[in-house]
């Protein structure tokens, strides 16, 4: 049996994961579980999962939470320490780091450093601090197993062989905007943009899937997780996805990883590996697919792409400021204080704003990450 800590227990993937632990009973023990500010839901999840420690933002929700559950077992924290003992202060195996943004940096490092596998869905934590990660889990022989459904895939497909690896390709489904002319890009709404044509996802990661900014972070992911130089991480569009992702091999062999748009099967495959289980989600209809198409990536009306392999390319501190200033960009167009075609604009200006430097621990990621947000907020 597997002890798990869900962090983001609430949101797109920490429901998710709940359904696989769900449809699982015997195979997963969850002994904490985290989120925000969503108070019906985690009380839901605590009555059905009985996890002997959650941890709630903010002290308010943490006492209404208590409240609601005066006769049970569960303890009750908050905030940062809260989160902070979730993630690495229980007896779990697996973490499952499903919090969004750059808020998901130090749970993450705290379960590294505490010796635990992390399940990794928040991307952003590794695009920051990919180096400082990497090394704290060599450090503490422990893994990060990928929970990103591309990266999942070149996973399966790698089969230790990175080697002989001439090329992995990161597939998109190019978003909601694919075929939409760059003119038009200007008008794009926050409900036009939250309407992904593939994937049901939380709000920041569906605005990154439109902006293709999601695959750039994934890009930075993929350099972390596999270790492979830039120039062979390639990212085509395809708009159906099925295929999850693909490995070239210097023979010329190219593997691939097909299954539905349903993140239960990467997570899933995370929290059993090296096994497999059944799991919840459908099956891959090969017969009702229709076709499979692949197709360039506009890099015109999609500049955030390049960003991101420019950020990665200077490292140090720059994937941060790239995160970090999109992070912002996003919650702005969400408020509709700026437009869609601005999201690039403002990272590109954070990124000349902020001269490049190295970083050499969390606390330096994070006084970047302070500051590009304080400098956007001046403006
Ligand atoms: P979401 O917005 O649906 O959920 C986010 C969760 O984090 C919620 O439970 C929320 O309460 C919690 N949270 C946010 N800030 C917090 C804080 N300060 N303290 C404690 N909890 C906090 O997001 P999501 O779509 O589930 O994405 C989560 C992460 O997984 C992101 O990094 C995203 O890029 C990545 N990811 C998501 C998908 C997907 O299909 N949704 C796929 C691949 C990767
Ligand atoms: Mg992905």
């Amino acid at each position: 049996m597997k002890r798990l800590a869900i962090l983001g227990s609430t949101g797109s993937i920490g429901t998710s994961a709940l359904d696989v632990v769900g449809a699982n009973p015997d195979a997963f023990e969850v002994v904490a579980l985290a989120a925000g500010s969503n108070l019906d839901l985690l009380e839901q999840q605590v009555r059905r999962f009985a996890p002997p420690l959650v941890s709630l933002a903010s002290e308010t929700a943490a006492r209404e939470l208590r409240r609601r559950l005066a006769s049970g077992r569960t303890e009750v924290t908050w905030g940062r320490e809260g989160l902070l003992h979730a993630a690495a202060g229980t007896g779990a195996d697996t973490v499952v780091s499903a919090i969004v943004g750059g808020a998901g940096l130090l749970p993450t490092m705290a379960a590294l450093s505490a010796g635990k596998v992390v399940a990794l869905a928040n991307k952003e934590s590794l695009v920051m601090a990919g180096e400082l990660m990497t090394a704290e889990a060599r450090a503490r022989g422990t893994r990060i197993l990928p929970v990103d459904s591309e990266h999942s895939a070149i996973f399966q497909c790698l089969n230790g062989q990175i080697g002989q690896v001439r090329r992995i390709v990161l597939t998109a489904s190019g978003g909601p905007f694919r075929q939409l002319p760059k003119e038009a890009f200007a008008r794009i709404t926050p409900e036009d943009a939250l309407r992904h044509p593939t994937w049901s996802m939380g709000k920041k990661i569906s605005i990154d899937s439109a902006t293709l900014v999601n695959k750039g972070l994934e890009v930075i992911e993929a350099y972390w997780l596999f270790g492979l130089p830039l120039d062979q991480v390639d990212v085509i569009v395809h708009p159906q996805s099925v295929v999850h992702s693909l490995v070239e091999y210097v023979d010329g062999s190219v593997l691939a990883q097909l299954g539905v748009a349903d993140m239960r099967v990467p997570i899933q495959y995370a929290l059993t590996y090296p096994e497999r289980c059944v799991c919840p989600a459908a099956r891959l209809d090969l017969e009702k697919l229709a076709s499979l198409t692949f197709e360039a990536v506009d890099r015109q009306r999609f500049p955030c792409l390049d960003l991101a392999y420019e950020a990665a390319r200077a490292g140090g501190s720059w994937p941060t400021v790239l995160s970090a200033a999109n992070e912002v960009a996003v919650q702005r167009f969400l408020d509709r204080r700026i437009g869609f075609d601005e999201i690039p604009t403002m990272i590109r200006k954070a990124l000349d704003a902020h001269p490049h430097r190295a970083v050499h621990s969390v606390e330096d990621v994070l006084e970047v990450d302070r500051e590009v947000r304080e400098r956007l907020a001046g403006r």
